[in-house]
């Protein structure tokens, strides 16, 4: 497939590389639109340190299935989608509480900060975890969902606020 793979800082190449293949619990999203962040701004000049070349940036996204990993049930080629940025662990005492931007061992779509590398959607294709996929409603465009993003992170961190607060 195509993709704009980060190759050095400030520096993308649109290039061949290889399909993602699905793990077991995760699709191929076939990509339709994608935004361009902040973060991946400041992770393309280097100044954050997040996003560490050789990388696939692009977390916040929308597109269609285009294959499913062996035990995803309920989603099928075809279906519109889009996704949350922050792939997080589904049992841990963060997310439990419902707060899964701060959950453990926690990865952003699109982001090498060094622990982890994880492509992105500056690409035709995308494996995305199932657990973190939405459904489309029918009368959202692909590049409306794209943008949802920033007002998610907006109303996480009013969340994560009253959180803490809650438990001073
Ligand atoms: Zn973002």
């Amino acid at each position: 497939m195509k993709a704009l793979v980060l190759e050095k800082y400030k520096h993308l190449a649109y290039k061949d590389v290889p399909d993602p293949e699905p793990a077991p619990d995760e699709v191929i999203v076939q990509v339709k639109a994608c935004g361009i962040c902040g973060s991946d701004i400041h992770g393309y000049d280097g100044s954050t340190g997040r996003r560490i070349p050789q990388l696939i940036m692009g977390h916040e996204a929308s597109g269609v299935i285009a294959k499913t990993g062996s035990d995803v049930r309920g989603w099928k080629a075809g279906d519109r989608v889009t996704f949350d940025s922050t792939v997080y662990q589904l049992n841990d005492w963060f997310t439990l509480r419902g707060l899964y931007n701060l959950s453990d061992n926690r990865e952003i779509m699109g982001a090498s900060p060094g622990t982890y590398c994880r492509n992105g959607a500056f690409a035709e294709y995308i494996a995305i975890p199932r657990h973190i996929l939405y459904r489309l409603p029918e009368n959202v465009t692909f590049k409306q969902a794209a943008m949802v993003e920033p007002a998610a992170v907006a109303l996480h961190a009013i969340n994560i606020l009253a959180f803490i607060h809650k438990n001073q």
